[in-house]
């Protein structure tokens, strides 16, 4: 008896958790976190280590991978992943310790354990895993991002982690064409209902604007997370030959220094090299206190400016009309990003925004029409299961899937079970 249990993204964004089973041996694939209002972090649901061969990893984003060390404390699981999470997601788990130590399970000896067991695994060859037979292909979403595939003597079950169709500095369009054995799709939801503007034209719309704050005296701040979205963007500047000075602070070196060491994973690894050369890091205060003086460019996490060197530079610059704040990702509930493109202010307590503010979609997640070509790619598509969506997202998307393709589709709750085969 072959089935799906949901551990973790059920109806949400964040804390991603799929296990799959034979009845006797299971696989898990991701096992990440997400915050609630006082960022706290929440944990999937648990399973039971008998019978757990191990876990398989989409990418290194702290909703895919936060949780995985907690299978090292009383016990050791391998998992498997590329190179590139492999190597991402020590510095992600280092960072999540040193901001959420207190309310995390585990601690720095899991997360050196689980690296001791993180089998590195190329893309598009197959390994076993217990009695599976498991391959990874390129995603899209980011750096080493990959979707999995689980092969049963019953079918193929495939998790798309996070993924996008539309190339990007740091990533080529996923490998959709290897999903046409696929039986059963568990895809990730993000934009389920939205459709994305095309990449092109807010990438030139984007530098335009920048230079245009610049060369009218300003300072453009850009919040943005340190893992990727914030290396996107130092590569369209690059490309387009942004001739202004741009700083970068926070994670950002440290990580564009990986990508760089690992560069078979990234697409456009020639103008991220090149943005890496050119453009400046902040090296600390003395730096920062000066930056924000000058005319140019600041890439700055937290990206939706909750916390980080973002919110310092921020309180510097907001005041004055020439200067500007560019977002770059998507605004989560509740966040002071979000808070001020709906009301102009960082909070209640504070006045309203004088710098220009705008926001660009930049997203590293497919849109409703590119998870729809997703799921055709599968030409013996049986069943869709929905994950790491809202609920709004799902439900819009799961009626969609129904009109379009006529297949069953679930949008299962955390802890739900989807039989697949008897
Ligand atoms: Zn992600
Ligand atoms: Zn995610």
């Amino acid at each position: 008896m072959y089935t799906l249990r949901i551990l973790g993204g059920g109806k949400e964004v964040g804390r991603a958790g799929v296990e799959v089973t034979d009845g006797s041996n299971s696989v898990v694939m991701d096992y990440g976190v997400n915050f609630d209002q006082n960022d706290k972090p929440n944990f999937p649901l648990q399973t039971s280590p008998r019978g757990l061969t191990g876990f398989v990893v989409s990418h290194a984003h702290l909703d895919h991978v936060g949780a995985l060390p907690i299978y090292q404390i009383s016990g050791s699981k391998p998992v498997y992943g590329t190179l590139m999470t492999k190597v991402i997601t020590e510095v992600m788990l280092k960072d999540f310790l040193k901001l959420s130590g207190a309310h995390i399970p585990y601690e720095w000896v899991e997360v050196k354990k689980l690296m001791d067991n993180f089998n590195s695994m190329p893309y598009g060859e197959e390994f076993e895993v217990g009695p599976f037979k498991v391959r990874l292909d390129d995603a899209g979403h980011i750096p080493g991002s990959a979707m999995v595939s689980v092969k049963t003597d019953r079918g193929v079950v495939s998790y798309t982690g996070d993924i996008n169709l539309t190339e990007t500095k740091l990533s080529n369009r996923a490998e959709i064409e290897k999903l046409k054995e696929t039986s059963v799709m568990v895809i990730e939801t993000t934009y389920g209902t939205f459709r994305h503007l095309e990449r092109q034209k807010v990438e030139e719309q984007f530098v335009e604007t920048v230079k245009e704050v610049v060369e009218g005296g300003g300072t453009v701040l850009i919040p943005a997370f340190s893992l990727s979205r914030s290396q996107e963007i130092m590569a369209v500047l690059a490309e387009k030959g942004f001739e202004y000075p741009v700083y970068f602070d926070g994670m950002i070196r440290e990580l564009t220094r990986m990508m760089l060491d690992n560069r078979q994973f990234i697409h456009r690894a020639d103008v991220l090299s090149k943005a890496f050369e050119t453009f400046q890091p902040v090296r600390g205060w003395e730096d920062r206190h000066k930056v924000w003086r000058e005319r140019g460019v600041i890439i700055a996490s937290a990206g939706m400016l909750k916390g980080g060197p973002s919110v310092y530079y921020f309180k510097r610059i907001e005041d004055n009309p020439k200067n500007a704040v560019f977002l770059v990702s998507y605004q989560g509930d509740r966040t002071p990003g979000r808070k001020l493109l709906e009301t102009g202010k960082f909070d209640e307590q504070s006045k309203l925004l004088k710098a220009r503010l705008q926001l660009f979609d930049f997203s590293s997640h497919a849109g409703k029409d590119q998870l729809l070509e997703i799921l055709k790619a599968a030409s013996q598509l049986e069943k869709v299961v929905l994950v790491h969506g809202s609920e709004q997202s799902v439900n819009g998307f799961a009626q969609l899937v129904r009109e379009k393709l006529g297949v069953e589709v679930f949008g299962p709750e955390n802890g739900q079970e989807i039989p697949l085969w008897s």
